[in-house]
């Protein structure tokens, strides 16, 4: 099989060591990709939002599937456009990347299919939204309806952050168009997991669950980031409850999805709180986390590429999907700087060593060769995985592998799995 991965980060790094292993491949593209993806396949230098240009070079190239990897594509049609095209993608059409893109949509298809979710109302006016709040007091949530790159929920724990929110996103407009309305619910008290799954139409295929640490500082302190690592599986949420998460989760939504005329074929990342009342849906991502999928996958014992291509072609039940049932973690190292301005340009050195560490993988993200040497280019620059037979010593692992790494530039979290 000929295909095109789409992206450039540790996940499509991680997506390209398993589609590379396949002995169904044929040909891989990757577009743009990274230098860490350079010995896995050919990189195209097509950026993953350019969708026409994309579909375009799959044409050229014959390409038999096209596996995205980032919501961008996704949310800018690229799926529809292969369709068209007559190329099968193992991403979601842009009307169910609705999923991803509006928290309203989302929060309708949860009620319609009887999805466990936080109380919540949408709201286009200031004035009703206000009047809302007082009457239900903090702590609250108010959310920017569209994507607004992780920056669009306040959780207010006084009415004076609620109205404030209100007031930025409705008539201060500070997200644009993404904020031209608010969805606020009902706060929710919990651990939060997420939950990963092969989708195709009606059809659901566990993954796994992590959870990941989103906060630049360690205990949870400092700015959001993309995500500074995961562990998967997360403490007290084993196979059996992630079984049940996905009768509960994903199997409804997706059938409510198919009676829409939208049916879901992609990779589902729901978001969820362990409330005392038992899990409740947060949000839907329509692909796999960062750095999620690099934690999940490096523990993969079957071929990805048959199972992606039988999601893309609406039979997944057809497909053997094994993981073994080992613990994992992921753990970003970040050039300095981040999640403001990171330092670039600076030298790396020793990822032959850290992955010399039993059950260690590096995968790369924000790297570029300058002069024969990788250096750092861009926020998130690598991510170092091990897998243990327990938590404890998946964790011991990556933190070897990391300590291996040679770069004067890099940051990381020392509680990752914690
Ligand atoms: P954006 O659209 O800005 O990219 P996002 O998709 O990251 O945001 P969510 O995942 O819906 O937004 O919310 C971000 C975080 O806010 C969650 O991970 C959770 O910690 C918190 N949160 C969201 N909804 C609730 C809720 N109802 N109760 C408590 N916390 C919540």
């Amino acid at each position: 099989m000929r295909v095109l991965l789409v992206g450039s980060g540790g996940r499509e790094h991680a997506l390209a060591a398993c589609l590379s292993r396949s002995p169904e491949l044929e040909a891989l593209y990757i577009a743009p990709g990274n230098p860490g993806m350079e010995p896995l396949g050919t990189l195209v230098p097509l950026a993953a939002d350019n969708v026409t240009g994309l579909v375009a070079f799959a044409l050229e190239q014959r390409i038999d599937l096209v596996v995205p990897g980032p919501e961008a594509p996704l949310v800018a049609g690229l799926a529809d456009l292969c369709a068209s095209a007559g190329i099968a993608c193992a991403g979601p059409s842009q009307a169910a990347s609705a999923l991803e893109g509006s928290k309203s949509f989302t929060k309708d298809v949860a009620d319609a299919a009887g999805i466990p979710t936080a109380r919540w109302e949408r709201f286009e006016e200031a004035e009703p939204a206000l009047a809302f709040v007082r009457r239900r007091g903090a702590p609250i949530v108010i959310k920017a309806d569209g994507l607004a790159a992780g920056k669009g929920v306040i959780v207010a724990q006084t009415l004076q952050e609620a109205e404030a929110a209100i007031i930025d996103i409705l008539t201060d407009r500070s997200f644009g168009e993404a904020g031209a309305s608010i969805v606020i619910e009902e706060c929710l008290v919990g651990q939060e997991v997420s939950l990963f799954a092969f989708c195709s139409d009606g059809e659901a295929v566990l993954i796994g669950a992590a959870r990941d640490h989103k906060r630049i500082g360690e205990g949870d302190t400092g700015p959001n980031t993309g995500g500074m690592g995961a562990i998967a599986p997360p403490p007290h949420f084993d196979r059996e409850a992630q079984e049940k998460a996905l009768d509960i989760m994903v199997r409804p939504m997706l059938a409510e999805m198919v009676r829409r005329g939208t049916p879901f074929r992609g990779i589902i990342f729901a978001g969820l709180m362990l409330t005392q009342d038992g899990p409740k849906l947060i949000e839907y991502n329509v692909r796999f986390g960062d750095p999620e999928a690099q934690a999940l996958l490096i523990r993969l014992d079957s071929d990805l590429l048959p199972v992606l291509r039988a999601l893309a072609k609406g039979r997944l039940d057809d497909a053997a999907i094994r993981f073994a049932n080992d613990a994992s973690i992921s753990v970003v190292v970040a050039a300095r700087g981040y999640p403001g301005t990171p330092v670039k340009g600076g030298t790396i050195r020793g990822i032959d060593r850290a992955e010399a560490v039993p059950g260690v993988s590096v995968f790369q993200a924000g790297t570029a060769l300058k002069d024969g040497n990788l250096v750092a280019a861009g926020g998130r620059v690598l991510t170092v995985c091990a897998r243990g037979e327990t938590p404890e010593i998946a964790r011991a692992r990556a933190y070897e592998g990391v300590s291996a790494l040679e770069w004067a530039d890099g940051i990381y979290r020392r509680d990752i799995g914690i």
